[in-house]
C-alpha cells in the first residue's frame, strides 16, 4: 500500500519550517486527523520581521484557524488605504477599510508585527509537534518512505513532505537543483520607532507614497497607533552579500527619499541611527515548483514574489488552505498534489505578476480579485469541498 494513501491519521506528513505557511499547514491537516511534525531549523520561536499588513483574504484563514481575534485585538484596522503622490503629497487612490473592509471583503484588514501574526499562528500547532534545532539537510527516498537527514545528524522517517522552508528552500534545491532566488535589483529600508519619534506630525493609518522608481510604504503597527513603520524601497544594481539584510545607513537612505513630500522626509528623519535595517527583495521567475509525488512545496519555497502587493504571507496561508482541501477531497496527497497546483497556478500566476509590475492601487483600482478571494471556499468541489468556519459571523468580534 502506498503510505501517502494511509487513511487518516496514519500517514506520517513532515512539514519543513515553523514560519507563517507551515504552522498554518500543520494545523489543518491536524484538524483533518494527519500526523504532523514540524521541523524547524531555529532552535526556539524567534518573532523575526517589521511590519505585515493582514488583508482580508489572508484573515478569512486566520478566522478558520481561531486566531483572527488576536491579531484584531493586537494589531491596527486602518480606516483607509491611501495612495499618494511622492512628491506632490495628492492623493491617486484612497481604498476605504475598516468597517467597509468587512463589508465588501467580508473580512477586516489588519497591520500589525510580523511577530504577532507568527506567534498567533504557532499558538494553533500542538507544542509536542514542532521538533526545534532541525535543519534538514537531505532527503532520502526508501520505498514509501522518506528519510529525513538533519544538519545535528539526526533523522525521521515520514510518509509525505511538505516544504515550507521559506525564500532558499532546501527542499527545493534538493528537488529542482540549487538555484537560488534572484535578487529583484530592489532594495527596501525597513524601521520602526514610537509615535514621538515623529514630533507632532500627523501621519495617515496606511500610506503608499508613489515616486517613479521609488516608494515609501507607512503605517501603525498597533491598535494603540504608538509604534511607527516604514519600508522605503528604491533600486539597486547588486546585492554582494549572503545575507538577507544588513543594518542601514540612514544618510544613505535619507539621501535616496530627499526629494520626497516633507512629511516623509519627517518620518525617515524620525528613524534614530541603528533602528534601520535594509533588505533586498529577492523573487523567482513564476514558473511555479509545487513539487514531486510525496513532496509538495508551498508559500515562499514555491513561489516568492516582490512584496509590492504585501501577499506573501496570503499567498502562503492560502496555499495551507488550498492544499488541506485538496487532501480531504482527494483522500491522497500524491491526488492532491494535482488538484491543489491546478487551484492555485492561476491566482498565483497574477499575483506574482501585479506585484512585479508595482501597479496594484496606483490608481483607480477594484481590488475586490486579491481581497475578496475567499480560498476557503474557491471552486468547491467533491475534489475540492469548502472549508467551513463555525461562527463565520465572528470575525467583528
Ligand atoms: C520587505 C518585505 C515585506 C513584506 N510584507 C508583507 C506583507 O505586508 N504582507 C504579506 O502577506 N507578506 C509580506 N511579505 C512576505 C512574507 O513575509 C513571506 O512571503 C512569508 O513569510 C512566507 O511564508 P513562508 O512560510 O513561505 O516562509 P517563512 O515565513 O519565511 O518561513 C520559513 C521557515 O522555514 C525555516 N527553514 C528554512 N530552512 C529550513 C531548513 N533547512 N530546515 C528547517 N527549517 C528551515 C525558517 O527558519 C522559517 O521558520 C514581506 C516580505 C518582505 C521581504
Amino acid at each position: 500500500m502506498n503510505t501517502a494513501s494511509r487513511s487518516g491519521d496514519r500517514v506520517r506528513v513532515a512539514v519543513i519550517g515553523a514560519g507563517i505557511g507551515g504552522t498554518a499547514m500543520a494545523a489543518l491537516l491536524r484538524r483533518i486527523g494527519h500526523n504532523v511534525t514540524v521541523y524547524e531549523q531555529y532552535e526556539r520561536f524567534v518573532p523575526a520581521g517589521g511590519g505585515i499588513h493582514l488583508s482580508p483574504n489572508l484573515m478569512r484563514v486566520l478566522r478558520h484557524l481561531d486566531v483572527h481575534r488576536h491579531v484584531l485585538f493586537t494589531g491596527q484596522e486602518p480606516g483607509a488605504f491611501l495612495n499618494r503622490d511622492a512628491v506632490s503629497g495628492e492623493t491617486l487612490y484612497g481604498l476605504p477599510l475598516g468597517e467597509c473592509a468587512h463589508r465588501r471583503f467580508g473580512a477586516p484588514f489588519v497591520a500589525l508585527r510580523r511577530g504577532v501574526l507568527h506567534l498567533a499562528l504557532m499558538s494553533t500547532v500542538a507544542r509536542d509537534s514542532v521538533q526545534w534545532g532541525k535543519r534538514l539537510a537531505g532527503l532520502d527516498w526508501r520505498g514509501d518512505s522518506i528519510e529525513l537527514a538533519f544538519a545535528d545528524g539526526s533523522r525521521a522517517a515520514a510518509d509525505v513532505v511538505i516544504a515550507a522552508d521559506g525564500l532558499r528552500s532546501r527542499v527545493r534545491s534538493i528537488l529542482c537543483g540549487h538555484e537560488q532566488p534572484v535578487f529583484s535589483g530592489q532594495v527596501a529600508f525597513r524601521g520602526s520607532y514610537p509615535r514621538e519619534g515623529l514630533k507632532g506630525l500627523h501621519v495617515d493609518d496606511l500610506t503608499k507614497w508613489w515616486g517613479d522608481e521609488t516608494f515609501v510604504l507607512s503605517y501603525w503597527l498597533d491598535r494603540a497607533r504608538r509604534d511607527f513603520y516604514f519600508a522605503a524601497m528604491m533600486p539597486q544594481s547588486t546585492w554582494p552579500s549572503e545575507a538577507s539584510f544588513v543594518p542601514a545607513d540612514v544618510d544613505e537612505m535619507r539621501a535616496a527619499f530627499r526629494h520626497f513630500h516633507p512629511d516623509v522626509r519627517r518620518m525617515l528623519a524620525g528613524a534614530p541611527p541603528g533602528s534601520v535595517a535594509k533588505w533586498a527583495l529577492f523573487e523567482r521567475p513564476p514558473r511555479f515548483e509545487f513539487g514531486t509525488g510525496r513532496v509538495i512545496l508551498i508559500g515562499d519555497a514555491c513561489h516568492p514574489m516582490r512584496p509590492f502587493m504585501s501577499q506573501g504571507a496570503a499567498m502562503a496561508l492560502e496555499d495551507a488552505a488550498m492544499l488541506t482541501r485538496a487532501v480531504l477531497g482527494e483522500g491522497d496527497f500524491m491526488r492532491a498534489l494535482q488538484t491543489f497546483a491546478d487551484a492555485r497556478r492561476e491566482r498565483l500566476t497574477r499575483v506574482h505578476r501585479v506585484s512585479a509590475a508595482n501597479t496594484f492601487m496606483r490608481g483607480e483600482t477594484d481590488p475586490q480579485w486579491v481581497f475578496g478571494y475567499d480560498v476557503l471556499s474557491a471552486d468547491a468541489s467533491a475534489r475540492l469541498p469548502a472549508l467551513y468556519t463555525p461562527s463565520a459571523s465572528a470575525m467583528a468580534a
